[in-house]
């Protein structure tokens, strides 16, 4: 019998957020939230991991960076 098992990782977009990429200088970058799950079969069971990223708004740069949850609070709509 085989027991298939791996990780996936989704990704949420939350918002924009007023943040200066350090790369480009560029003043937006989106906030994501990336949940990577545990499945079993190709079944998502539960998440392992949640972790926060800001993208570069530029679509030439595209740099990301570690952001946290409380970064979430800076998102303008
Ligand atoms: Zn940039």
């Amino acid at each position: 019998m085989f027991v298939i098992f791996g990780f996936r990782t989704t990704v949420f977009p939350l918002g924009w957020v007023t943040m200066a990429c350090h790369v480009c200088g560029q003043g937006r970058m989106a906030l994501l939230r990336e949940v990577t799950k545990f499945s079993l079969f190709f079944v998502p069971l539960f998440p392992v991991r949640t972790k926060y990223v800001a993208e570069c708004g530029n679509p030439m740069c595209r740099t990301r960076r570690p952001a946290s949850k409380s970064d979430s609070r800076l998102i303008t709509h």
